[in-house]
């Protein structure tokens, strides 16, 4: 069957067409992206195993978008398939499913409305993922969609771990709670840590540690999430490439009332200003601070905070966990970023937690880095949110 993924963001869609015969037997046959929707001059990339493909026209809206890459993929000339009837099914990454939605779910008229009222927990991302989703429909009726959503694997966290020490009727109020979110990714390299260590997901206790533009961890326990660093918003948790993470909240009103910041200006400098930018001064791309710290306080500054913050989340789950068997390191740092990595476990011995220099310098590819006579496994897994999005689609339409 041929499973369209489909990942919608304010100006952009990313898609890729995979051929599934089964869970584990897959292949990508087609994927690109299209860019600067609603802005001119867009631009779709487009590649399959033997071509790859870009050009630019103006597309005013998601479903344009959709339309043009559904042209591509039915080309005479390039295209993989013949006609829209051979997409299957449609799987959607949404990113907010509120406290609802525990696992992915065959989209029809509740589930859509369901999404809808989400939107106001994550007004950047909800309502793109609901423009792709209308498109899809519109132009493969045909074809079942289903949402995979960032919030789902993280749905199995207690209720102690979710709801914040604030009255307890701004829960009740407005959902104000721990939500989390990158929990496709984390269910991905946590279901490939079991394989890799030839155990049941149920058999491990994991930490997973997303390291991209966006960070966070999560404790897994058999298989399950039951606590993760981003909370209400992906704002909160470990240093990120321009969002702040844990801060005093305290903090925000000290600074709005000095700064005379509104309440957008205050959101900019959160999630726009901070992090490894805003320590570092110079740059949010970790590459870029690797390189600067030998000769730049700041620069090493930012390297040693993301270091020990990750540390101290890392206790933490230990602590919560009780028994560790694996951590994970996965997305653009954690696949790429040895040194980050080394920085990271440096000190954990005496918890168990080993790494092997030599072994560290992997990227991009499964591997333990671990150390022969370290307790806990340490392993570097490339995310792939896509997949999973195709697997789950697969295992609820076919
Ligand atoms: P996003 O979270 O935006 O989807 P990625 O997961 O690809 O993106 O992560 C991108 C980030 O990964 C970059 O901003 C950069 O900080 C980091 N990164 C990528 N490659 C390396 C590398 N070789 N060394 C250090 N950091 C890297």
């Amino acid at each position: 069957m041929n499973i369209l993924v489909v990942n919608c963001g304010s100006s952009t869609v990313k898609y890729e067409l995979l051929r599934m015969d089964g869970e584990t037997d897959n292949k990508v046959i087609a994927k690109g992206l299209v860019e600067r929707i609603g802005i001119s001059g867009a631009r779709l990339e487009y590649k399959t195993d033997s071509q790859s493909y870009a050009r630019e026209r103006d597309v005013s809206d998601h479903r344009v978008a959709l339309k043009w890459v559904i042209e591509v993929l039915t080309d005479p000339e390039i295209g993989v398939l013949t006609h829209t009837s051979e997409i299957d099914a449609v799987g959607h990454r949404v990113v907010h499913g509120g406290e609802r939605f525990t696992d992915s779910m065959v989209i029809n008229e509740d589930v859509l409305n369901t999404i809808r009222a989400c939107a106001e927990l994550a007004p950047l991302n909800n309502p793109p993922n609901i423009l792709g989703i209308e498109a899809c429909q519109a132009l493969m009726p045909q074809a079942p969609e289903v949402a995979v959503f960032d919030t789902a694997f993280h749905g199995t966290i207690p209720e102690y771990a979710y709801i914040y020490a604030l009255p307890y009727e701004y829960y009740e109020k407005y959902g104000i709670r721990r939500y989390g979110f990158h929990g496709t990714s984390h269910r991905y390299v946590a279901e490939r840590a079991a394989r890799m260590m030839g155990k049941k997901p149920s058999e491990l206790n994991l930490i997973t540690c997303h390291m991209g533009g966006g960070v966070s961890f999560t404790a897994v326990r058999n298989g399950k999430s039951v606590d993760t660093s981003m909370g209400f918003t992906p704002l909160e948790g470990l240093v990120m490439g321009t969002r702040c993470g844990d801060v005093d909240p305290y903090i925000l009103l000290y600074l709005m009332d000095k700064e005379g910041f509104s309440l957008k200006e205050m959101d900019q400098v959160l999630q726009k200003k901070s992090g490894v930018i805003g320590i570092s001064g110079m740059s949010s791309d970790t590459r870029d601070i690797e390189e600067a710290a030998p000769t730049n306080h700041r620069a090493q500054l930012a390297l040693d905070i993301i270091a020990y913050r990750a540390k101290k989340y890392i206790g933490a789950y230990y602590a919560i966990l009780g028994e560790l068997d694996g951590i994970v390191f996965t997305a653009g740092i954690g696949e790429n970023s040895s040194l980050i990595r080394r920085n990271i476990c440096q000190g954990l011995e005496p918890i168990g937690i080993i790494i092997d220099p030599e072994r560290n310098t992997v990227r991009r590819k499964e591997a333990f880095i671990n150390s022969d006579h370290s307790k806990v496994k340490v392993m570097v897994i490339p995310t792939n949110e896509e997949l999973m999005i195709a697997i789950d689609t697969y295992r609820l339409t076919h």
